[in-house]
C-alpha cells in the first residue's frame, strides 16, 4: 500500500451512495468521553430504528470494540471485501481493534499509511445500506480526522465533544476552525462531564462551571445539541464492556443522549452549505418503508408522540397472536392505551436477534411501560424490573389487543408463567 496508490473513486462514490448521512464525532484532546459519545449515539440512533455503521478511525487506540463488548472479534473477509462485525445482528462495526491484535498494529502503523487504511475503511467495507455512520476520530485534528472528512465529502458533518473545563480551550476552537476550513458543517457541540447526577437522590450537582457549550455554540453560531452529566455507570459500563445505553438505558443521561440524538436527525446540512436545499439534506429520520408482515403494516414507534396517560405495552407474538415464549417470538406488539382501556395505536416491530438480556433496554428504548407475556425466564423479569417495566405472565387471552384492553379493565385472565426457568 502506499498513498500515490491509483484510487477507485468510483467503487467510493457507490459505497457512499448508499450510506444516508456520516456524523464525524471530534475532540480537541483526549479523555472528553468523545469516543464514548460516539458508541452511545450510534446505540441511540439504532434504538430509533435506524440501520446504523460505527467506524473507529482511532488506528493507534481504538476503543469502540471495548465499549462495544466486541474485544477479541475480528472483522471477516469476503474477496475484496471487509466484512464488519453486526453487533446484536445489527449495528455494523469496524475499527482497527477488529482488525489486527495489538502486536500487529504497532508494527504495521510505523509508516505514513493511514489516509489510504481509512479510505479501505469506507471503500472495502460491506457496509451496505446505512442511514448513518457514525465515525469515532482520535482526538484532535490529525491525519485520520482530516481523511475521513474529506473522503465522506457532502456525507459528513461533524459533532464536537467537549467538556467544562475544555470548553473554551484553544483545542476546542481548532476543531471548530478545522471544520470551517474543510466546509465540513458542525451538526453541533455537546458539553460531557457535565454536572454531577448524584446516585443517592438524583440530584443534579454542578462541580465545574457548566453553560459554557452553550456559550461557544452561540459564539461561533454553532448548534448546541446538549450536556451529559458525569455519570458513574458510564464508566462502570465502559469497564465492564457493556454498552451504556443497552444497559441503563432508562436513566436520565441516556434521555440525555436520545434528546441529543433528536437535534442530530434534524440538523439540516443547508444551514451551513447554502447550496443545498432543505430536502436534499434533512437526515432521514425513520426508515420511510413499512415492511409486511403477517397483513400487518409493521412501522417504527413514534416516541415524541406518547403522551402522559397514554400507557404502552408490548406483546410478543408469533403469527399474529400472543406467543408462549417470550425470547423466541417473531414480532412484538406495540399496543398505546389510555387507562380506561380505549387503544390509540398500534405497531408490529421486529425485535433484534435474541440474545440474553438484549430485549429489555431494547423495549425499554421503544418507551414501553409494561409487558404482557404467556411465559418469561425469571432472569429476564429481573431485567425488565431494572428497566422500571411491568411484566404480566400467563396471559391468557391470545389476542393482543383483547389481552392490553382486559388487562385495562382488570378482567384478563393469567395462569402458570410458562417459561418460567
Ligand atoms: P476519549 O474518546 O475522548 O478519549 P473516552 O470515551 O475514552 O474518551 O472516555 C474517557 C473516560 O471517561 C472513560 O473512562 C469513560 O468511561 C469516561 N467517561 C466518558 N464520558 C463520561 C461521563 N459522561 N460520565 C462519566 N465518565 C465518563
Amino acid at each position: 500500500m502506499s498513498c500515490e496508490e491509483p484510487i477507485d473513486e468510483l467503487t467510493l462514490k457507490k459505497r457512499l451512495e448508499k450510506i444516508g448521512t456520516a456524523f464525524i464525532v471530534l475532540s480537541g484532546k483526549g479523555g472528553v468521553g468523545k469516543s464514548t459519545v460516539a458508541a452511545n449515539l450510534a446505540l441511540s440512533l439504532f434504538f430509533r430504528g435506524l440501520r446504523v455503521g460505527i467506524l473507529d478511525v482511532d488506528i493507534h487506540g481504538p476503543s469502540i470494540p471495548k465499549l462495544l463488548g466486541l474485544s477479541g472479534m475480528r472483522v471477516g473477509v469476503s474477496g475484496e471485501e471487509i466484512i464488519p462485525i453486526e453487533l446484536h445482528g445489527q449495528i455494523k462495526v469496524v475499527s482497527m481493534g477488529l482488525l489486527l491484535s495489538g502486536n500487529e498494529q504497532a508494527v504495521i502503523w510505523r509508516g505514513p499509511m493511514k489516509a489510504n487504511v481509512i479510505r479501505q475503511f469506507l471503500q472495502n467495507v460491506a457496509w451496505g445500506d446505512l442511514d448513518a455512520l457514525v465515525v469515532d476520530c482520535p482526538p484532535g485534528t490529525g491525519d485520520e480526522s482530516l481523511s475521513i472528512a474529506q473522503l465522506l465529502g457532502e456525507k459528513g458533518s461533524a459533532i464536537i465533544v467537549t467538556t467544562p473545563q475544555q470548553m473554551a480551550t484553544i483545542d476546542v476552537e481548532k476543531c471548530i476552525t478545522f471544520c470551517q476550513q474543510l466546509k465540513l458543517p458542525i451538526a453541533g457541540i455537546i458539553e460531557n462531564m457535565s454536572g454531577f447526577v448524584c446516585p443517592e437522590c438524583g440530584k443534579e450537582v454542578d462541580i465545574f462551571s457548566t453553560g459554557g457549550g452553550e456559550k461557544l455554540a452561540k459564539d461561533y453560531n454553532v448548534p448546541f445539541l446538549g450536556r451529559i452529566p458525569i455519570d458513574p455507570d458510564i464508566v462502570k459500563s465502559g469497564d465492564e464492556e457493556r454498552p451504556y445505553m443497552y444497559f441503563y438505558s432508562k436513566t436520565k443521561t441516556a434521555q440525555k443522549f436520545d434528546e441529543i440524538v433528536e437535534h442530530i436527525v434534524h440538523f439540516k446540512k443547508n444551514e451551513q452549505t447554502p447550496h443545498k436545499t432543505d430536502v436534499e439534506n434533512e437526515i432521514h429520520v425513520v426508515p420511510s418503508s413499512k415492511d409486511k408482515k403477517n397483513g400487518e403494516d409493521i412501522s417504527l414507534p413514534d416516541k415524541a408522540s406518547k403522551k402522559e396517560d397514554i400507557m404502552k405495552f408490548a406483546v410478543p407474538t408469533y403469527q399474529g397472536k400472543l406467543c408462549a415464549h417470550f425470547g423466541h417470538c417473531e414480532a412484538f406488539a406495540l399496543i398505546d392505551a389510555n387507562k380506561e382501556g380505549t387503544i390509540t395505536n398500534e405497531t408490529y416491530v421486529t425485535p433484534p436477534p435474541h440474545e440474553p438480556g438484549l430485549l429489555p433496554p431494547w423495549l425499554a428504548q421503544q418507551g414501553v411501560d409494561c409487558v404482557i407475556a404467556g411465559g418469561m425466564g425469571s432472569r429476564a423479569q429481573q431485567l425488565f424490573a431494572q428497566q422500571g417495566i411491568k411484566v404480566i405472565t400467563g396471559a391468557q387471552n391470545e389476542d393482543p389487543r383483547e389481552a392490553v384492553i382486559q388487562y385495562l379493565k382488570g378482567t384478563l385472565e393469567t395462569g402458570a408463567n410458562t417459561c418460567d426457568h
